[in-house]
């Protein structure tokens, strides 16, 4: 198996190039975008595509590489746009089979850090991402998508993967994290590299309406490694919750069978009580539920739950008696941004 690849563009240059991965049966192609800057300083990698669902992170991707001027740059930008293509070409959430419908972690690409030389085809291409461009990095970003609001996680206990996550700054809900894992945001750190993980909803499409936050997010991390000159743009709220704690949520479910009429976008900070949408059922029409936060929280979702599930089932938006129709997750801190951009109505996601 050849897995040479050399991580090399000039000084001031820009290549898009790809990475060859031969598997025992298969042979991969994943594309690999780098950036030198003008000057020397640190290497930034953004992986994306880990799993074939989540397909925004790319077009992230490839617009952040686009917009940087190698000029104003010092170090280098790596970026993996499709980490997964055969989940992508088939569709699924992972490969050779669909996770959500086995619930089985075996093939999740994200679950395979950091890899190895003749495992599966996950195993595989992890294995020569990690070596080749991840350990070579010195810093390490993931982003995905979820049918959860958009959230951001990192390492609670390492201080740079702390300021990375609180300095990416577009995101209200910042989870904190210390257990081990194999995901590609977990593996670098056991060799002391900070990492973050993204998460923008929904699955299955392309979100516009984040694309243009996301990239100003990417920015703020430049200007936090000292790679570009300028200031870090935060968004005014950000709620830290501690994960590593347990995550508290509260739902609430439908009292009969209906239509879903949301009132909140997803990520809304809800006080206790206070109105995330309404029930009309649907055999009268009639309003039949007033959806209230059960605890002051982030509201994390309006059903129907579990909501990943989605990747593989119809879900709309009627609702059948029992069902769940919302979430509220307690945080554990709110840091307000004094002058902090407004970001509401921006992010607002629901799954489509
Ligand atoms: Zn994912």
């Amino acid at each position: 198996m050849n897995h040479s690849f050399a991580l090399k563009a000039g000084r001031s240059q820009k290549r898009f190039t790809s990475l060859t991965i031969n598997t025992s049966h298969d042979r991969f192609e994943i594309p690999i975008f780098i950036v030198r800057g003008k000057k020397d300083g640190p290497t930034l990698t953004i992986i994306g595509g880990e799993h074939g669902t989540e397909v925004t992170a790319p077009e992230i991707i490839r617009r952040f590489i686009e917009g940087i001027n190698p000029e104003e740059l010092s170090g280098g930008v790596i970026g993996i746009p499709v980490a997964n293509p055969p989940a992508m070409r088939t569709k699924q959430h992972s490969f050779p089979y669909d996770k959500w419908v086995w619930w089985s972690e075996l093939n999740d690409l994200n679950r395979a850090w950091p890899g190895q030389p003749d495992g599966t085809p996950a195993e595989c291409i992890t294995h020569a991402l990690f070596n080749q461009v991840l350990l070579k990095s010195n810093a390490v970003i993931s982003i995905h998508s979820t049918n959860y609001t958009h959230y951001v996680e990192a390492d609670l206990s390492s201080r740079a993967s702390r300021k990375l996550c609180l300095d990416f700054g577009r995101i209200a809900l910042v989870r904190y994290t210390n257990a081990p894992g194999r995901t590609s945001f977990k593996a670098p750190l056991k060799y002391g590299i900070p990492s973050m993980l993204i998460e923008y909803a929904p699955l299955r499409h392309v979100n516009h309406n984040v694309i243009d936050d996301a990239l100003i997010g990417l920015e703020n991390l430049l200007v936090s490694m000292e790679m570009k000159c300028g200031k870090i743009r935060k968004i005014k709220d950000q709620f830290i919750v501690a994960y590593a704690k347990g995550l508290r949520i509260e739902r609430v479910d439908a009292i009969d069978d209906g239509i879903l009429v949301r009132g909140k976008p997803w990520g809304s900070h809800m006080r206790k009580g206070e109105l995330i949408g309404h029930i009309y059922d649907l055999y009268k029409y009639r309003r039949i539920q007033e959806i209230k936060a059960p605890i002051e929280g982030i509201l994390i979702s309006t059903g129907p739950n579990p909501a990943h599930q989605s990747t593989f089932f119809m879900h709309t938006d009627s609702v059948c008696r029992g069902e769940c129709v919302a979430e509220v997750m307690a945080f554990d801190r709110h840091i307000v941004n004094r002058n902090g951009d407004e970001w509401r109505d921006k992010l607002l996601a629901t799954p489509s």
